[in-house]
Protein backbone atom coordinates (compact mmCIF):
# COMPACT_ATOMS: atom_id res chain seq x y z
CA UNK A 1 0.00 0.00 0.00
CA UNK A 2 2.03 3.10 -1.07
CA UNK A 3 1.30 6.04 1.13
CA UNK A 4 1.05 9.64 -0.20
CA UNK A 5 3.58 11.61 1.90
CA UNK A 6 2.32 14.85 2.80
CA UNK A 7 4.85 18.21 2.04
CA UNK A 8 5.41 19.87 4.73
CA UNK A 9 4.03 23.58 4.52
CA UNK A 10 4.81 27.09 6.20
CA UNK A 11 3.44 30.38 5.93
CA UNK A 12 5.83 32.99 4.58
CA UNK A 13 5.50 36.27 6.61
CA UNK A 14 5.49 38.42 3.76
CA UNK A 15 3.32 37.59 0.97
CA UNK A 16 1.53 34.74 3.98
CA UNK A 17 1.20 32.11 0.94
CA UNK A 18 1.45 28.44 2.03
CA UNK A 19 4.83 27.26 0.25
CA UNK A 20 6.68 23.96 0.78
CA UNK A 21 9.50 23.97 3.41
CA UNK A 22 12.29 24.00 1.00
CA UNK A 23 11.17 26.60 -0.75
CA UNK A 24 11.04 29.20 2.00
CA UNK A 25 14.17 30.61 4.22
CA UNK A 26 13.68 30.00 7.98
CA UNK A 27 14.25 32.80 9.86
CA UNK A 28 15.28 32.40 13.34
CA UNK A 29 15.37 34.47 16.90
CA UNK A 30 17.95 32.96 18.63
CA UNK A 31 17.58 32.07 22.81
CA UNK A 32 20.29 35.06 22.86
CA UNK A 33 18.27 36.81 21.09
CA UNK A 34 20.02 37.30 17.69
CA UNK A 35 17.71 37.56 14.59
CA UNK A 36 19.40 35.47 11.14
CA UNK A 37 19.09 33.11 8.66
CA UNK A 38 19.13 29.60 9.74
CA UNK A 39 20.45 28.34 6.95
CA UNK A 40 20.15 24.46 8.35
CA UNK A 41 17.02 24.08 9.72
CA UNK A 42 18.93 23.13 13.15
CA UNK A 43 19.45 26.33 15.00
CA UNK A 44 17.25 26.36 17.99
CA UNK A 45 14.85 29.27 19.05
CA UNK A 46 11.47 31.00 17.93
CA UNK A 47 11.12 30.82 13.96
CA UNK A 48 9.88 32.85 11.32
CA UNK A 49 9.51 31.34 7.09
CA UNK A 50 10.26 33.63 4.42
CA UNK A 51 10.31 32.97 0.49
CA UNK A 52 13.66 33.64 -1.05
CA UNK A 53 12.53 37.05 -1.90
CA UNK A 54 13.53 40.69 -1.01
CA UNK A 55 9.63 41.88 -1.58
CA UNK A 56 8.69 39.07 0.73
CA UNK A 57 11.29 40.44 3.29
CA UNK A 58 10.24 43.91 2.80
CA UNK A 59 6.44 42.87 3.31
CA UNK A 60 6.81 41.22 6.46
CA UNK A 61 8.94 43.87 7.77
CA UNK A 62 6.34 46.72 6.30
CA UNK A 63 3.37 44.63 7.89
CA UNK A 64 5.01 43.82 11.33
CA UNK A 65 4.65 40.61 10.45
CA UNK A 66 8.34 39.47 11.04
CA UNK A 67 8.76 41.30 14.42
CA UNK A 68 5.17 39.90 15.50
CA UNK A 69 5.93 36.17 14.69
CA UNK A 70 9.74 36.52 16.01
CA UNK A 71 8.27 38.37 19.19
CA UNK A 72 11.52 40.61 18.85
CA UNK A 73 12.06 44.02 17.30
CA UNK A 74 14.61 43.62 14.96
CA UNK A 75 16.86 46.66 14.35
CA UNK A 76 18.41 48.26 10.81
CA UNK A 77 21.58 46.16 10.57
CA UNK A 78 19.62 43.14 11.15
CA UNK A 79 17.85 44.19 8.45
CA UNK A 80 20.55 44.62 6.33
CA UNK A 81 22.32 41.28 7.37
CA UNK A 82 19.15 39.18 6.36
CA UNK A 83 18.71 41.38 3.06
CA UNK A 84 22.55 40.27 2.40
CA UNK A 85 21.89 36.86 3.34
CA UNK A 86 18.66 36.19 1.69
CA UNK A 87 20.13 37.50 -1.49
CA UNK A 88 22.88 35.11 -1.44
CA UNK A 89 20.13 32.67 -0.86
CA UNK A 90 18.80 33.56 -3.56
CA UNK A 91 19.31 31.07 -7.38
CA UNK A 92 22.27 32.06 -9.52
ZN1 LIG B 1 6.55 35.24 0.40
Amino acid sequence: MARIKKIPQRICVGCQKARGKKELIRIVRTPDLQVKIDATGKLSGRGAYLCRDLECLTLALAGKRLQRALHVDIPLEVVENLRAGLTQHLPA
